[in-house]
């Protein structure tokens, strides 16, 4: 190979030099690969890094909708659709002021490896916009998912690419965006996830990816002869992922400390109650409010604008969003004795964190692994709508529980060191075989 690693992420950068989190993703699984690449150089000259990167197709639109006062709105609205050659397209939609084409490129290369990595036949894409759902009422948020649905239909559908939920995208949205589908195709098909159960949705696809990242964390103690009960667990964000981990684990016995938004940290240095678990996801869900509100209630400790971080754990589940914890936050985590971290987002780590993590020997369980879960039961939605019928929540979870187990597996295959297991090598390397074959199987395209 005639280039270095650090040569190619060079050009790379070159080439798009506003995509910082796409070419931090790049370089993160180019790092596990590269060694292997340099001894198998036909994936080179067959162009497979170089197709890896470079979207198949980018769909950029403009999105113009009315607010309640009457003004026209324009948000920008993208589908990268990344990489088709194991299954259709599949990725979330992020609603959030910070989308822009870098931000999706990232989403969409990681989820390249994270679908390849769940056992079943899906690609990889992603979508969303850069419109701030918060403070916009139930009319505007109408308005803008079926002017955004208006642009996306013509590019979507069950054997093309299936979008779903992501940050700022739950059920109200999918709801929404599915009735606009449905009236612009005049078909009723699986062409989203996340629907609403009377309308093809799945059981536990809301809970999936939280229920998945804590299965997850669960074989990687079982290395260690670690279960979850009496574990302090240090979990951050408080949206969907977050909930259903914190409802996991306090269901088998784990102590958790924090859940957190980007107002500031929830501390419950006794561990989360139910109640207090019911109190935050209320205000979160429906009746609106801040974290401030929940200072003093029954235990709880507000710490404004302060991460999780910095408190006592034995598990770190960072569920909010990318690059939430740093170089310093992992090292104070190492110094206070943390043992394993679980992403629960999506790149939550930043590359000098990962690095710490996986110098000091800790557990590392990386989210293209860990919250698989998710798109792994839109996967299971998708194969009810084809047979046109709807399976029970205890064959979904046992689904589920096998799709983490085989998760888990492939990264001990890939990632098994002489004394422990690199879980970061072993994801990207066992995504990449798989996309890597079906692409050479099927010429240059
Ligand atoms: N947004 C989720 C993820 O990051 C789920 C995607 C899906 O279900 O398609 O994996």
């Amino acid at each position: 190979m005639s280039q270095t690693l650090s040569e190619y992420i060079k050009e790379m950068q070159q080439r798009d030099e506003d995509q910082p989190e796409f070419h931090q993703a790049v370089e993160e699984v180019l790092t596990s690969l590269w060694p292997m690449l340099e001894e198998n150089p036909e994936y080179f000259d067959n162009g497979i890094i170089d197709r890896l990167i470079e979207p198949e197709r980018t769909i950029i639109f403009r999105v113009p909708w009315v607010d309640d006062a009457g003004k026209v709105r324009v948000n920008r609205g993208y589908r990268v659709q990344m990489n088709s050659a194991i299954g259709p397209y599949k990725g979330g939609l992020r609603f959030h002021p910070s989308v822009d084409l870098g931000v999706l490129k990232f989403l969409a290369f990681e989820q390249v490896f994270k679908n390849a990595l769940t056992t079943l036949p899906l690609g990889g894409g992603k979508g969303g916009a850069d419109f701030d759902p918060k403070g916009r009422s139930n009319g505007e948020i109408m308005r803008f998912c079926q002017s955004f649905m208006t642009e996306l239909s013509r590019h979507i559908g069950e054997d093309l690419d299936v979008p779903a939920g992501d940050i700022g995208v739950g059920p109200r949205e999918i709801g929404y965006l599915y009735g606009q589908y449905r009236r612009l195709s005049n078909r009723n098909t699986s062409a989203l996830s996340g629907k609403g159960l009377s309308y093809g949705g799945s059981l536990l696809r809301t809970e999936a990816t939280g229920y998945g990242v804590v299965y997850f964390t669960q074989r990687m103690l079982n290395t260690r002869s670690i279960g979850i009960e009496g574990q302090r667990i240090a979990v951050s964000g408080a949206g969907n992922v977050a909930q259903h981990v914190v409802y996991k684990l306090l269901q088998l016995g784990g102590i958790v400390v924090s859940m957190s938004d980007s107002t500031g940290t929830l501390h419950s240095p006794d561990g989360l109650t139910d109640d207090q678990w019911q109190a935050i996801v209320e205000l979160k869900n429906s009746k609106g409010g801040s974290f401030k509100d929940l200072d003093q209630h029954n235990g709880l400790h507000f710490l404004e604008k302060q991460t999780p971080w910095h408190l006592e754990c034995d598990i770190a589940i960072p569920c909010a969003t990318q690059n939430e914890l740093n170089g310093d936050d992992a090292r104070t985590l190492l110094d206070n004795g943390c043992q394993c971290v679980t992403e629960g987002a999506n790149m939550p780590s930043t590359n000098e964190a990962v690095e710490a993590f996986q110098q000091a020997r800790i557990l590392f369980g990386p989210g293209k692994a860990a919250n698989a879960g998710g798109v792994a039961v839109s996967g299971l939605e998708m194969a009810q709508n084809a047979m046109h019928l709807h399976w029970n929540a205890k064959k979904i979870d046992e689904r589920l529980q096998e799709i983490m187990s085989c998760i888990h597996e492939s990264c001990v295959e890939y990632g098994k060191q002489q004394d422990h297991i690199d879980y970061v090598k072993g994801a990207n390397l066992a995504g990449f075989a798989k996309v890597a074959e079906a692409m050479l199987a099927q010429g240059v395209i």
